[in-house]
């Protein structure tokens, strides 16, 4: 899969990306990630990419130009029209569904604005999809681009060498994961579950769907509304929205 970062950032873009899990796949050519500089595309000569906003206000906006002008290159060394990933804190937000969705891409161009933001009227032109991390505004869309194209990435094929541990995570089937536990079997006195050790895989199957239950009804209520529950299991989640789950009686 191919990733182009349009940004003013390339090196933390690269340096971010560049270890790990992503950094691994990226050397055995299962993704291509790409940062994208559009200050190379400045037509001045002090290589300025911002300027004032009209009408006012603080800060600094990003102009249309460079950003159009490095979108064109890029589009034509793709040689057909990309989705385009605007981060912006006025998007949707990501989600898993999201990543799965964007994973059966070929391409992604994701743009970082900075500063106030970018100029509206290449937005309009260029944006396929306007998309935020969370209801809280960072200092420039490097950082989210950067989660949006890790959270994709481990979905392709290949990039985590045990793909059946990207099947069963947490919001697959509107679920939180179950806890999980490592040797050893006592660590500051508290156990690991009996069931974990039993061997029994249909048990322990049924204890981590309970504790999924469990846990997103602690945790994650509004995500329940869309899992695909048992009877049993929405009783189990009511009782626990209800506070009585594991009240001793009185
Ligand atoms: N003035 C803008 C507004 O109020 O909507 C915020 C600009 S922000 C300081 C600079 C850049 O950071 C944005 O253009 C965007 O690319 C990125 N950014 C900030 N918060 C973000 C968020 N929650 N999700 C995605 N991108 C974000």
């Amino acid at each position: 899969m191919n990733f182009y970062i349009m940004t003013l950032f390339p090196e933390m873009v690269m340096d971010g990306l560049g270890t790990s899990i992503i950094g691994r796949a990226s050397k055995n050519g299962l993704l291509n990630i790409e940062a994208v500089n559009i200050r190379d595309y400045a037509f001045n000569k002090h290589q300025s990419v911002d300027d004032y906003p009209y009408g006012g206000g603080a800060g600094m906006l990003m102009q249309a130009e460079p950003v159009y002008q490095c979108y064109q290159a890029l589009r034509e060394r793709i040689g057909k029209t990309p989705r385009v990933v605007y981060l912006s804190p006025q998007g949707k937000t990501f989600h898993q569904e999201m990543a799965e969705e964007f994973a059966r891409e070929e391409e992604l161009v994701f743009l970082c604005g900075h500063y106030e933001g970018i100029d509206e009227r290449v937005l309009e032109e260029i944006v396929t999809d306007y998309v935020s991390i969370g209801d809280y505004v960072v200092t420039g869309g490097e950082l989210p681009a950067m989660i949006m194209v890790d959270a994709i990435s481990r979905l392709v094929p290949g990039v985590l060498h045990n793909d059946v541990s990207a099947e069963f995570e947490s919001f697959q089937g509107h679920l939180l994961e179950y806890p999980q536990y490592s040797r050893p079997e006592i660590w500051h006195d508290k156990r690991v579950p009996e069931v974990l050790l039993s061997g029994h895989h249909a048990h322990i199957e049924k204890w981590r769907r309970e504790q999924s239950v469990i846990r997103t009804a602690k945790n994650r209520p509004d995500l329940l509304e869309q899992a695909d529950l048992t009877e049993k299991e929405r009783k189990l989640a009511e009782e626990i929205l209800e506070g009585q789950y594991g009240k001793k009686p009185e």
